[in-house]
C-alpha cells in the first residue's frame, strides 16, 4: 500500500512555527514529528492481515495481492493439518485478522467455529466452495473427521492445478470485496498467476501423457486430485487414516512386489515407519514427495518429476 511522506510538509511547518517557539516546545514538537513519521513508515502499515489454513494457500493469496497483505499459516511446516490445534497466540492473532481463507483440511472441522468465533468483524472464507471433492482413497479416513461425518470426501484440492484456478478465483473475489481499491491490481495479478497455473499444467500433462493408468505408492493419500487431472493412479499404504495392520502389510508388500514397485512416497507430516517396512521387503526407495510445501508451483514440478521415475 502506498505511504506518503508527512515528513515534508511537517518540517516546513516546524521551521515557519520557529521564531515564536521556546527549545523546550521545538523538542516536544520535533519528537511528536518523529513518532508520527515511525508510525506511518512501520512496514505492516497499510497491510491488510489476513489468515490461511495451510502453507500453499499463502503461495495463492500472495500471487494475487502481493504486498498489499500479511499472509499468516495457521498449520506451521511440519504440522498435520488432519490434526492441528491452534496456538492460544494464533488464536489471539485473529482479532487483527481481516479474512480467513478455509479449504476443508480437517482441522477445520473442529476450529474454523471457533476461529470465526474469535473475531465476528473477520470474513471466513471457503476457497474449496463450488470444488465437487472426490471420495478418499478406497477405505481411507483423515483422523479426526471419522465422527464428524467429513472423513469420506477428499480435502487434498490443492495439489491439483486445475482445481488451484478456482480456489484463486475465489480468493480474488474476497480481496476485491474487502479492498475494492486495488480492484484492477488484483485482477491483473491474478491475471499472471492463471498463466504460471496454465503453463505448469501443461508441462505436467507433457510429462506424463506417455503413462496413463501407472501407478505409485503413497504413505498417506495427498495426492488423489493430482492423479485424477494426470490421468495416473495413486496407491496408498495408509488404511482409515492408520498405519496398516500386520496381515494388511504383508498384502501391500504381495502387491507391491506384483506391481514392480520402486519408490514409495512419504511425506514429512506422517511417519514413515511402515513405508520403510515395505520398502525394505521389496527392495524400494523411500522418497519425499511434500503436499504442504509453500512454493507450490516448484514444488509441484519437483514432486511430479520424483513421481515419473516412479510410475509403475
Ligand atoms: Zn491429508
Amino acid at each position: 500500500m502506498q505511504h506518503f511522506c508527512i515528513g515534508q510538509p511537517c518540517l516546513n511547518f516546524l521551521v515557519k512555527l520557529s521564531p515564536q517557539m521556546t527549545v523546550m516546545n521545538k523538542y516536544r514538537v520535533l519528537s511528536l514529528l518523529i513518532a508520527v513519521i515511525l508510525l506511518f513508515h512501520t512496514p505492516a502499515y497499510g497491510q491488510m492481515s489476513v489468515m490461511v489454513s495451510i502453507a500453499p494457500q499463502k503461495y495463492f493469496v500472495q500471487q494475487i495481492c502481493k504486498d498489499f497483505v500479511e499472509v499468516q499459516v495457521m498449520v506451521p511446516p511440519g504440522a498435520n493439518p488432519a490434526t492441528y490445534e491452534p496456538k492460544p497466540r494464533q488464536m489471539a492473532a485473529i482479532a487483527r485478522t481481516r479474512i480467513y481463507f478455509s479449504i476443508g483440511v480437517p482441522f477445520e472441522y473442529i476450529w474454523l467455529k471457533k476461529i470465526a468465533a474469535a473475531n465476528p468483524d473477520m470474513a471466513v472464507v471457503p476457497t474449496d466452495q463450488g470444488i465437487q471433492k472426490l471420495p478418499m482413497a478406497a477405505g481411507h479416513h483423515h483422523e479426526g473427521a471419522k465422527q464428524l461425518d467429513h472423513g469420506t470426501l477428499d480435502p487434498h484440492i490443492w495439489l491439483s492445478p486445475p482445481l488451484v484456478r478456482s480456489q484463486a478465483r475465489t480468493i480474488l473475489n474476497a480481496m476485491q470485496a474487502a479492498d475494492p481499491g486495488h480492484r484492477s491490481v488484483y485482477e491483473s495479478n491474478f491475471k499472471a498467476f492463471m498463466a504460471q497455473v496454465a503453463n505448469l499444467d501443461a508441462e505436467l500433462k507433457r510429462i506424463f501423457s506417455g503413462s496413463t493408468g501407472q501407478r505409485f505408492m503413497v504413505f498417506h493419500p495427498s495426492w488423489g486430485y493430482f492423479a485424477q487431472a494426470y490421468g495416473l493412479t495413486q496407491i496408498p499404504i495408509e488404511i482409515e487414516g492408520k498405519e496398516p495392520k500386520p496381515a494388511q502389510l504383508r498384502e501391500l508388500i504381495e502387491r507391491a512386489r506384483q506391481d514392480g514397485i520402486q519408490f514409495i512416497f512419504v511425506q514429512p507430516q506422517f511417519s514413515a515407519r511402515s513405508a520403510r517396512v515395505i520398502a525394505g521387503e521389496i527392495g524400494a526407495q523411500v522418497v519425499i514427495a511434500d503436499p504442504l510445501a509453500e512454493d507450490w508451483t516448484a514444488n509441484l514440478r519437483t514432486v511430479a518429476r520424483k513421481f515419473e521415475t516412479a510410475l509403475r
